[in-house]
């Protein structure tokens, strides 16, 4: 490997490292939130876990080929996904906006370990591929259940939203 695509590889590993610690902190917070839509209250509390792994894992690929992952550079994209949140969390749609944002994060997450699979490859680092596509098939997972059940909760939300003396939001 030479040292130009050990540095690539080394530093998109850190930007998913920390992608995975933004989606744990907007993850939670919409955890924390939901009242009313206990199912998907649910599917979030599993992503927690898988992301908390993730985190685990992409780690050890940052520090087998030599590096700190505690070098967090993306403090822009931190405070994109706080303000995601916090601007989801002011709305009437709330449970909605969210959803609408987790979607959009997941397939952030599946182009970034695309990507990585890609340079991983061009390394011939058969571990970093290796963790990077057990990665990929839990965010497709999670993209695709959130695909299945948008409509489900829009409908839902419109059904509580419709009934006097019910919340919505959340
Ligand atoms: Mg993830
Ligand atoms: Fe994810």
């Amino acid at each position: 490997m030479t040292h130009e695509l050990r540095d690539h590889l080394l530093d998109w590993l850190r930007d998913a490292h920390a992608m995975e610690q933004q989606a744990e902190q907007m993850l939670r917070m919409q955890a924390s939130r939901i009242e009313h839509y206990p199912q998907v209250k649910a599917r979030i509390e599993q992503h927690i876990d898988e992301t908390c792994q993730q985190q685990h894992l992409v780690a050890r690929c940052i520090e087998r080929l030599g590096g700190s992952p505690s070098a967090v550079k993306d403090l822009a994209g931190k405070a994109m996904a706080f303000g995601q949140a916090v601007a989801g969390m002011a709305s009437a749609d709330e449970i909605v906006k969210g959803l609408m944002a987790s979607y959009v994060f997941e397939h952030m997450e599946i182009a970034s370990y695309t990507a990585l699979i890609a340079a991983a490859d061009a390394a011939g680092d058969a571990e970093t591929r290796g963790t990077c596509e057990s990665i990929l098939v839990q965010e497709k997972v999670m993209a695709q259940w959130l695909h299945e059940h948008l409509p489900g909760v829009v409908g839902d939300f419109l059904a509580r939203d419709a009934t006097p003396s019910t919340e919505a939001k959340r």
